[in-house]
């Protein structure tokens, strides 16, 4: 009779351990919280079946021993599935949070992707529109890129490419958007620059690209140049717009003055005139 009431006890401390991970799995996981609910759930409920026999061996002075030494190896089971469905479900949770960063990274570059960096736009915009602050749009274009694949090969390329978005990065703010739009093109989103600021960061930029060796061939250092157009978007101007077409505005303004640097000469910064302003 004690022994089968320990073995109850036993059993049962288990079971509430089991059942208290899988509430704290409920209230901190995000994408499994359902399941873990359903576990917690059904935990807290089987508690009943170690309770119940020990109140009815209380009472009656009897207890099925066989039923009590089962109890354990059912309840001691129960708790390690748990520990470990808790260990297995913060490892997929890191790994999850790790690919929904990758996802949103450019296959090649630091830069976001071309679809996150139309997201990540579009929700700037929405905020300007709170604000009533000014965004500058910056397309940067390598100059006469096709010649460094022809002369040192597309690797090399690659590697210009890469250390370029590493550049830039530097020179700009954790807020700014910078995201690869084109095989060698960026889009720059600077939050809350009017267009003398916007016009000394793409100059920054220009002279910063210039000034390092983006790769190196045997004992050749690599530099190139950039082209930067700038479109400034003013909310009280585009008033009636939704932030899509504002998107799509501005990347069309700030890669045709991207075009018009070109035309000048590269090595360039041009600003469209044509920007509303406030
Ligand atoms: P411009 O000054 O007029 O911009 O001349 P450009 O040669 O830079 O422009 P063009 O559009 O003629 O060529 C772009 C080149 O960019 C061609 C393509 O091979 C190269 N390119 C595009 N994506 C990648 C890439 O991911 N890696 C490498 N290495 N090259 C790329
Ligand atoms: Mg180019
Ligand atoms: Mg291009």
């Amino acid at each position: 009779m004690t022994l089968g009431l320990f073995l109850y006890f036993i059993a049962l401390c288990a079971q509430i351990l089991a059942a208290f991970y899988a509430i704290s799995l409920f209230l901190k996981s995000h994408s499994y919280r359902f399941v873990c609910g359903f576990f917690a759930l059904g935990l807290v409920l089987m508690m009943g079946r170690r309770i119940s026999p020990m109140l009815y061996g209380l009472n009656k002075e009897s207890i099925n021993i066989v039923d009590a030494w089962l109890s354990i190896p059912i309840s001691i089971s129960l708790l390690l599935g748990m520990i470990y469905f808790k260990k297995l479900l913060f490892e997929l949770e890191v790994k999850n949070t790790a690919l929904e960063e990758i996802s949103k990274k450019d296959s090649l570059t630091p830069a976001l992707n071309h679809s996150t960096t139309m997201v990540r736009a579009e929700l700037e915009v929405k905020r300007s529109f709170r604000s009533q602050k000014c965004i500058a749009f910056l397309m940067l274009d390598i100059d006469h890129f096709k010649l460094v694949n022809d002369t040192y090969g597309h690797p090399i390329g690659d590697q210009v490419l890469i250390n370029l978005a590493h550049v830039c990065k530097e020179e700009l703010r954790e807020i700014d958007i910078f995201g690869r739009v084109g095989g060698e093109e960026f889009l720059i989103a600077l939050p809350e620059t009017p267009e003398s600021k916007a016009i000394d960061v793409a100059n920054r930029l220009r002279i910063a690209v210039a000034q390092r060796a983006l790769a190196t061939v045997g004992d050749k250092s690599i530099f190139i140049t950039v082209s930067i157009g700038i479109a400034i978007f003013y909310p009280q101007g585009d008033q009636y717009l939704d932030s899509s077409t504002v998107i799509r505005k501005y990347y069309n303004l700030c890669d045709s003055a991207m075009y018009h640097a070109k035309q000048a000469g590269r090595n360039q910064v041009y600003c469209e005139p044509n920007s509303p302003s406030a």
